[in-house]
């Protein structure tokens, strides 16, 4: 696909392929790869179609940051100091210490993580993983003890919590009561936290994602858009 026009938005270049067709509207779709097409009456003129590009370019740019999460070309953390890791939506500069004793310890911007011996990358990658498994557990746990409360379902209903690292959901409720949550969320905000688990739990009350549900998810969380469109950004 020719991607060979481009729009400038800000200081990004928003790059596109038209194809034309027999039709009277536009319709703009960004590819998981994230590709940009623009499908164009055949008479469209070149600039019509550039500025529509253009006033879509703020949700172009959202969808590409999603899709951007899920892709592996996407360069991965090599557990080297000086690199940057999320935690709880903040960056955090790495720092690695050999002592004698193996912890991780959050500091103002920065992730001192000690290991036992040379702190090499296997050593590190791991003691980090053990810490943001921990992290997660504790705090999505706070989460759900925040928000279950609210859902009047009494104690017994309240999920089982398993974190897991999964690619392409933030979070599931099986119906044997398990919540799974993504290990990858202790990396986005609270308030993105907050979100998922809100919304998994209020499929204890409607197992589709119907009126009911999101009328149920908006009493609970009025402004869940926010923090979901948020989430979609969070984690580039
Ligand atoms: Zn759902």
């Amino acid at each position: 696909m020719k991607t060979d026009k481009f729009v400038r938005y800000g200081k990004r270049k928003i790059s596109y392929a038209v194809q034309r067709a027999n039709r009277r509207t536009m319709e703009i779709a960004v590819l998981p790869d994230g590709h940009v097409t623009v499908k164009a009456p055949l008479k469209a003129k070149a600039s019509k179609v550039a500025a529509k590009v253009l006033k879509r370019a703020r949700w172009i740019l959202r969808q590409q940051a999603y899709f951007s999460k899920f892709n592996p070309r996407t360069p991965s953390r090599i557990y080297c100091p000086g690199e940057t890791h999320l935690y709880l939506g903040r960056p955090y500069r790495l720092r690695v210490h050999a002592t004698k004793c193996e912890r991780v310890v959050l500091g103002r911007g920065m992730i001192l993580v000690e290991t036992k011996g040379e702190p090499k990358r296997g050593l590190v990658r791991a003691a980090m993983q053990d810490w943001y498994r921990a992290k997660a557990y504790q705090v999505f746990d706070e989460v759900i003890s925040k928000y279950y409360p609210r859902l009047g379902l009494g104690k017994i209903l309240r999920p089982r919590l398993h974190v897991r690292r999964v690619s392409k959901r933030w979070g599931s409720l099986a119906p044997s009561g398990t919540l799974t949550l993504n290990l990858d969320l202790i990396r986005a905000p609270k308030i993105c936290i907050e979100y998922v688990v809100a919304h998994e739990l209020c499929h204890l009350h409607h197992a589709d994602h119907g009126k009911a549900f999101y009328a149920r998810l908006v009493e609970m969380m009025p402004d869940w858009k926010i923090r979901k469109e948020r989430l979609e950004r969070a984690l580039i």
